[in-house]
């Protein structure tokens, strides 16, 4: 019997892959990369999407623990006894510690993207925090964000250029040049742009992929590997705006139109000389100046980053360093190079149904990351470690971990 497809969106993770869906009396058989649609792909974890769905390790009733912490006797319970177990515990933690003891934390793949759309705080650009705590009083979601995505894709693009990563997009399909980043494409979601990368590739783009391992995606993506130490992302790209303002070989126009500080940029720079910047970085000085000419004189160099340079100390200035840096070299908005959308230009998506958090200035670890919780209207999740072992600012007595 010839099976029945249907297409859809992948949900077994927030990239939206595009796929089509073969099923047999309403059981899924198999599933494909939807080959009508630009974001039609499929990576291997999606390709195992039917084992997920029918797996026998998957819970399918709510599990209670019964023996001790650690000794994993669990045993199946209705869903309306778990919401009453849960309900009262939660009620009995605001009545002897206030709502802000409870905290939620959601990981990347608790929700998939209508989801976040819905349950987000309000008014924020874009989050995948739930909200679901807010009607109980507590101000504490918070969740991956304070890993990864908030600083990079968030803070970093929207303090620099007044854009967030969700207004940009890497215009590969014109670009003479790609870096890729810190982000290896060829095992980070979305896949479509490995595959967009290997077309780059087969058109004689020329790819560097900067990176401490020598990924997967330098040989599919037949690139130049760029070794580097971890964390120093942001010296090799303050030594390249060295290289390129001491050559003049930066876009003049943009700086004396659109720059504000280039002077003192100029100025702090002049530190950052590609032999300082070897010893930090462990790029050879030469190779440097040779990326910097190259990404300098490239007709649109287009750029891939992510995680690599955000899992560091310094993750919001070194990604600001290297948005900066592809700014000055004159290939932001234009063909070829990191490209702004329209302001306006979005799907409109209903979020009308988004809660306000009631309590931010209370919300953990806002002292310590102000901006980042302005900016995500939640907790930071670091802060869980002050909270529960030295009850600071005050103690967590409960949370949902989703
Ligand atoms: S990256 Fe893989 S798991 Fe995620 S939506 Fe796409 S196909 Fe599914």
């Amino acid at each position: 019997m010839p099976l029945h497809w249907k297409k859809g969106l992948c949900g077994i993770c927030p990239a939206g892959c595009w796929v089509e869906v073969g099923s047999e009396n309403g059981v899924i058989e198999d599933i494909r990369a939807d080959p009508d649609h630009m974001l039609g792909t499929i990576c291997r974890r999606g390709l195992h999407a039917p084992e997920i769905v029918y797996s026998e390790h998957r819970l399918r009733s709510p599990l209670r623990r019964r023996g001790p912490k650690g000794s994993f006797e669990f045993e199946p319970i209705s869903w309306q006894e778990a919401y009453e177990v849960v309900a009262e515990r939660l009620f009995d933690i605001r009545e002897r510690s206030g709502p802000e003891a409870v905290a939620i934390y959601t990981g990347r793949g608790a929700q998939e993207q209508s989801l976040c759309d819905m349950f987000q705080p309000q008014g924020i650009a874009i989050s995948s925090a739930s909200n679901v705590l807010f009607p109980f009083g507590s101000p504490n979601t918070m969740g991956v964000g304070a890993l990864c995505y908030v600083s990079l894709h968030m803070i970093a693009p929207d303090v620099t250029m007044g854009r967030m990563q969700m207004n940009m997009f890497a215009d590969i399909e014109h670009a003479e040049m790609v870096l890729v980043w810190g982000t290896n494409p060829a095992t980070d979601s979305p896949p479509v742009d490995m595959e967009r990368l290997e077309a780059a590739a087969g058109r004689g783009t020329r790819i560097v992929v900067i990176d401490p391992r020598r990924t997967d995606t330098v040989d599919r993506a037949r690139a130049r590997w760029v070794p580097i130490r971890p964390g120093t992302d942001g010296a090799l790209a303050l030594a390249m705006l060295q290289v390129m303002l001491e050559e003049d070989l930066y876009d003049e126009n943009f700086a004396d139109s659109w720059c504000q500080g280039f002077a003192e940029l100029a100025t702090y720079v002049e530190h950052f000389r590609p032999e300082v910047a070897e010893a930090i970085t462990g790029v050879p000085a030469a190779t440097i100046r040779e990326l910097a000419v190259s990404l300098a004189k490239a007709d649109g160099a287009s750029l891939l980053m992510y995680t690599g340079l955000e899992y560091s100390n310094s993750g919001v200035q070194s990604a600001r360093a290297v948005y900066t840096l592809f700014a000055l070299a004159g290939h932001l908005d234009v063909p070829g190079g990191i490209g702004l959308t329209m302001r306006g230009s979005q799907f409109p998506i209903n979020r009308s149904c988004n809660l306000a958090n009631p309590a931010l200035n209370r919300a953990l670890a806002r002292q310590d990351f102000p901006i980042y919780s302005e900016y995500r209207g939640e907790s930071h999740a670091i802060g869980i470690l002050d909270s529960v072992l030295r009850g600071h600012p005050y103690r967590l007595a409960g949370l949902i971990i989703q």
